[in-house]
């Protein structure tokens, strides 16, 4: 009825693979990281439908991966379908844009499973399936998130005193920089937002779905050649670009493995900030005590915490939770 396979695949009722390639019907796709999409070209050929929220569907086009569109299956938050005999439905994951979580029923049994996730009972909906099966990015009790209740607010502050001084450049992954913009804006972050290539086309994706991000400039354009000459600006690039950092700049790498601190500083333009687009072990925790599944299945094909998460639950929690695949 469920299981996951060593390549990250997760099998759900008779038809359903989901976030790893297996030859079923239906292969469904939580969210945009890679670490979701392995072997998505097996699927795309194997498979007969890819389904995942409008706006994860649309952003596989952008990142590369050509789904034919009688195969394009979207599918909204919230609603439920019916498919050979089995249910299926997506609910709100706060991870990056279009994330979420799948629900199936299949022989009177409901799993789910939750994708990455973080603020569980905020953003991210608490389900109530029979058996949960979980991520465990951050399983270890060790991995508490001291400040994540202010990290959100201060980094908007570092960004703005030195926007003060010199322009920005932030990096991160990809659906990681639309949540570090939303935060921007929402503590009061003015400047234009210069971006191009996928970040433009993933941010377009972003407005179109969850909300403005307002002022958000193509350098490839006359308009985002004037913004350059102001010196006043947050560019954004993807995470593998730090490494070629200016001195003009002051850089900024989003990193959710830094625990400790909010903000660790390399050189005098340099900073990394513990920014984190899952939930801490307290927030994995707390979504396990919160829901009614007494059975816990944690995903160890993605984390090497697994373990540890499911003998916490075993010794600590009056559920029963196991650790596939074995
Ligand atoms: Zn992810």
């Amino acid at each position: 009825m469920y299981d996951i396979l060593k390549n990250g695949a997760i099998l759900i009722g008779k038809n359903f693979t989901v976030d790893g390639h297996y030859k079923r019907l239906f292969r469904a796709v939580t969210h945009f990281h890679s670490d979701h999409l392995t072997e998505l070209e097996k699927s795309l050929k194997e498979c007969t439908s890819i389904i995942g929220t409008p706006a994860t569907i649309e952003a596989l086009d952008v990142l590369g991966y050509i789904v034919p569109k009688h195969k394009k299956f979207p599918l909204e938050y919230g609603i439920e379908i019916e498919l050979s005999g089995e249910r299926i439905k997506l609910e709100k994951a706060e991870h990056i844009l279009g994330a979420a979580q799948v629900l199936i029923e299949t022989d009177e049994t409901e799993i789910a499973y939750t994708g990455d996730f973080r603020e569980p009972g905020k953003g991210t909906k608490i389900l109530n399936p029979d058996i949960l099966i979980i991520d465990a990015t951050y399983g270890n009790p060790r991995l508490v998130r001291q400040f994540k209740q202010d990290v959100d607010m201060l980094f908007a502050d570092y960004v703005s005193d030195e926007l003060l001084k010199r322009p920005v450049k932030i990096y991160g992954y990809y659906g990681k920089i639309q949540e570090a913009m939303k935060i921007l804006r929402k503590y009061g972050v003015e400047a234009p937002f210069l971006v191009d290539n996928k970040i433009e086309k993933l941010t377009r994706i972003f407005t179109k779905y969850e909300g403005d991000l307002k002022n958000v400039v193509s350098l490839n354009t006359p308009e985002g050649r004037e913004v350059l000459k102001n010196n006043w600006y947050v560019a954004f690039e993807h995470a593998t670009q730090f490494k070629k950092r200016d001195k003009f700049h002051a850089n900024f790498l989003l990193d959710g493995w830094l625990i400790d601190n909010i903000i660790k500083t390399l050189d005098q333009n340099s900073f990394v900030i513990g920014m984190s687009s899952h939930a801490d072990f307290e927030e994995t925790v707390y979504y396990i005590d919160n829901t009614s599944a007494d059975l816990i299945v944690v995903d160890g094909s993605r984390s090497q915490y697994a373990k540890d998460l499911a003998s916490y639950i075993n010794t600590h929690m009056k559920k029963k939770a196991v650790v596939l695949p074995r």
